[in-house]
């Protein structure tokens, strides 16, 4: 096969280091730098810990544990609300930087993307150079890190970017595979979760080194035969799925999770919809659209996706309408086995703005739907005035123009 180049960059610590940068515009502590959470109330300590500092990981803090027992872990703490609507100004502002170095850019978090460099060696003679320059112009222009992974495939190109952080290039080529992959521990592998770690253990294979050199029937004492396969492929850097050259919200807004520990209860299943609800929903919002239908995807530990979708009777863009239908949907389709990755699609955009009159309106939706524009627009008015008292250009405002001006590029796109 023709030797494939593939960069995958992952903003470090993405909704701490946007919230930062929010907060640094008004005068705020730099969250980075202090032990700090993000998610939750902070005037009543309540709600879940959607993502931590650096620091505050060094007090034990975990990402999804109640905001009262991080607190209780670390009692100064300096405790974010998120801003789903600013984060995902951020998410495009970094991917447009990211998409000017090829024409080839999935879309694979909130927070990361994969570049398919591959035969882009006459613009770019020297991969790690520009992966250098994405990094740095990622900082430079819009105050905020990333890791940077560079390797033949995409799962290599993970793995890498999972090396030393924050602000770092990390290569991972085939050759180096023995020297910087198999010597970790098996749980670091990309999709070994902590249920297959603890299979694999039982047949004494600690590192990614000892699975790779495991044989196939061996793995399959433990595990079906599209997993074995699968583990013993990524054990040995081996991936040929494409990069994928999808436009963001071509067809509607999704969000896929791969969890690190498998999720096994209905509240931690719902603790990430919610995440994704607030990321999708928002995102659509920015686009000033709408959606008819949602869809959860799950995917159990031998790597069987169920979906389950339903079209509702008037479109919406309102956090809460999505939440509860996605959780209807999980309750109905989802049957208790453990689950390594979940997923929240909306789909059938309406962008016009049209909305059919129903005669079963709910009657608490137009206070759910003022409820969010409020929060967006004193989200807005919060982030001019920040704009207004900055005497010099900065990073937020970098990130709302260039924000605006990718609206305006799709627009005489469409
Ligand atoms: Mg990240």
């Amino acid at each position: 096969m023709e030797n494939r180049l593939v960069f995958h960059i992952d903003v470090n610590s993405a909704f701490v280091s946007w919230s930062a940068v929010e907060q640094l515009a008004l005068g705020g502590p730099d969250l980075r730098e202090v032990p700090s959470i993000v998610g939750g109330d902070p005037n009543t300590r309540t709600g879940i810990v959607a993502a931590k500092s650096i620091p505050a990981k060094k007090y034990g803090i975990v990402t999804g544990e109640p905001v009262s027992a991080a607190v209780r872990k670390c009692p100064n703490l300096v405790i974010a609300r998120s801003n789903f609507d600013w984060y995902v100004k951020c998410s495009r502002a970094f991917k447009a930087i990211c998409q000017e170095y090829t024409p080839t850019m999935q879309s694979f978090s909130i927070d990361e993307v994969f570049l398919d460099m591959t035969g882009m060696g006459k613009i770019y003679p020297d991969p790690i150079a520009t992966a250098y320059e994405i990094k740095d112009r990622i900082y430079r222009e819009l105050g905020f890190t990333v890791n940077v992974g560079v390797a033949p495939n995409k799962l290599l190109a993970k793995m890498a970017s999972d090396f030393e952080k924050p602000n770092k290039v990390h290569t991972l080529f085939m050759e180096e595979i023995p020297e910087k992959m198999w010597p970790l521990p098996v749980g670091e592998l990309f999709t070994c979760g902590k249920s297959s770690a603890l299979k694999l253990k039982s047949l004494n294979i600690d590192t990614i080194g000892q699975l790779a050199k495991t044989p196939m029937e061996q793995l399959q004492m433990i595990f079906s035969e599209r997993g074995a396969l699968h583990f013993h492929n990524y054990a040995n850097g081996i991936d040929d799925s494409p990069v994928l050259d999808e436009r963001e919200d071509a067809k509607g807004y999704s969000a896929e999770t791969t969890v690190e520990e498998d999720l096994v209860d209905l509240d931690s299943i719902l603790q990430v919809i919610l995440a994704q609800a607030d990321i999708v929903a928002a995102r659509m919002r920015a686009d000033g659209g709408k959606c008819r239908c949602i869809g959860v995807t799950f995917r159990n530990l031998d790597f069987v996706n169920k979906s389950h979708q339903i079209k509702l009777k008037e479109s919406t863009d309102v956090t809460d309408v999505i939440f509860r239908t996605a959780k209807e949907l999980i309750k109905e389709s989802w049957h208790g086995e453990a689950l390594r990755l979940v997923g929240l699609s909306l789909s059938d955009i309406d962008r016009d703005g049209f909305e059919q009159i129903s005669l079963f309106e709910d009657p608490d939706k137009e206070k759910r739907k003022a409820l969010d524009a409020s929060l967006d627009s004193i989200r807005g008015r919060f982030g001019n005035s920040a704009v207004q008292r900055a005497s010099t250009l900065n990073t937020s405002d970098r990130i709302n123009k260039r924000f605006k001006a990718e609206q305006e590029n799709d627009r005489i796109k469409k």
